[in-house]
């Protein structure tokens, strides 16, 4: 599961509480009522996010909340609502495109344009032909989050011909250690997505960055690591992006693994594979610039509520608060009020 799964997931599990954390302590000397246009809510879009391998992703979420062909240990939405292989339309393709196209229209900073969000998107069959019209739409790039399931379909590897950069994961190759760590649909077989992965190789022209999240004690024995190598060599993906648990899981018993752990794996895996795992919550209780940087980043472009930040990076209100609380105390940022709702401003 990549990055930008992990956005929209850590935003949807939290209870919101607008103004928690501006609220939190008084900064009335900075407070005023100004007039401000509001931000446009978009139904299936999110973002931009920053994010490590996609710079500034707009995320596009095509599936209602949780709808997955899997229920893995470690994600961060929660259990799965509707575990299902039965693809649908579930959305009006015309009002997702509107969306798009209203978003372009603001001129926003984005340097992807991202399907993933709370569930499998290729779910949606209406996929290959919104990639389709979003290329006609625009000259950014495309790229879509998978969990490979559904790659054993000619029809799904078609509909991703279009994109310019899939991230499909892959956490077990063994049909013992999938359905452990990515509690499947009974029909999905281990087997037959490796095969999947390895055709679309063959067809795709794009970028392949496969990643793989491992869990302690569940996928990163000796004797599934050799297997999985085995796997990318006949997948041959451009890259292998390494993963673990750095957000809080569905399953309390999905714990990650060490930093030095994972840096052992990727010596042995090859040199094409990287560590993504960010480790976010220890680098969070310094205020990180990075954090901190991408805060100002967003607040330079317009005036934005805490609920927004959540959103856009991707970060929980108790991941935020603290270094939100350090750009109020360094007068970098500021409070304001508007019809009833605190926002941040330089
Ligand atoms: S593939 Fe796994 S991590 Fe991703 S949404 Fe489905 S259940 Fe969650």
């Amino acid at each position: 599961m990549s990055d930008m799964k992990k956005v929209k997931n850590s935003v949807r599990a939290q209870a919101k509480k607008p103004g928690e954390v501006g609220e939190a302590r008084e900064h009335k000397s900075q407070e005023k009522e100004v007039k401000i246009k509001p931000k446009k809510k978009f139904q299936y879009l999110y973002g931009p996010v920053p994010s490590r391998r996609l710079g500034y992703s707009l995320g596009v979420d095509l599936l209602p909340f949780k709808t997955c062909t899997l229920n893995c240990i470690y994600c961060q939405l929660g259990p799965t609502r509707k575990k299902t292989i039965r693809r649908s339309s579930f959305f009006s393709e015309k009002q997702i495109l509107e969306e798009i196209r209203e978003f372009l229209k603001t001129g926003a900073k984005v340097d992807f344009i991202t399907f993933s969000g709370s569930g499998e998107p290729t779910l949606n069959k209406s996929i290959g032909r919104l990639i389709r019209k979003i290329k006609k739409m625009t000259s950014l790039p495309v790229a879509v989050l998978t969990n490979s399931t559904l790659l054993t379909r000619p029809e799904v590897r078609k509909d991703l011909m279009a994109a310019d950069v899939v991230v499909p994961s892959l956490d077990g190759v063994t049909q013992k250690v999938f359905e452990k760590v990515n509690r499947p649909h009974p029909s999905l077989k281990a087997e037959k997505i490796t095969e999947g992965l390895i055709k679309f190789r063959q067809q795709f022209k794009g970028q392949i960055w496969l990643e793989v999240m491992l869990v302690k004690g569940v996928n990163d024995s000796a004797a599934h690591l050799k297997k999985l190598k085995q796997a990318i060599e006949k997948i041959h993906p451009d890259k292998t992006h390494l993963n673990t648990v750095v957000r809080p899981p569905a399953e309390k018993s999905a714990q990650p693994l060490s930093l030095d752990e994972l840096n052992k794996i990727k010596e042995f895996l090859g040199e094409k594979t990287e560590v993504v795992a960010s480790f976010r919550k220890k680098e969070q209780k310094k205020a990180p610039p990075e954090i901190a940087q991408a805060i100002l980043d967003i607040v330079h472009r317009r005036p934005v509520t805490l609920e927004d930040l959540e959103n856009s990076l991707g970060l929980t209100r108790e991941e935020l608060s603290l270094t939100l609380q350090h750009l109020l105390d360094s007068h970098q940022l500021k409070q304001i009020k508007h019809a009833g709702r605190l926002y941040f401003e330089p």
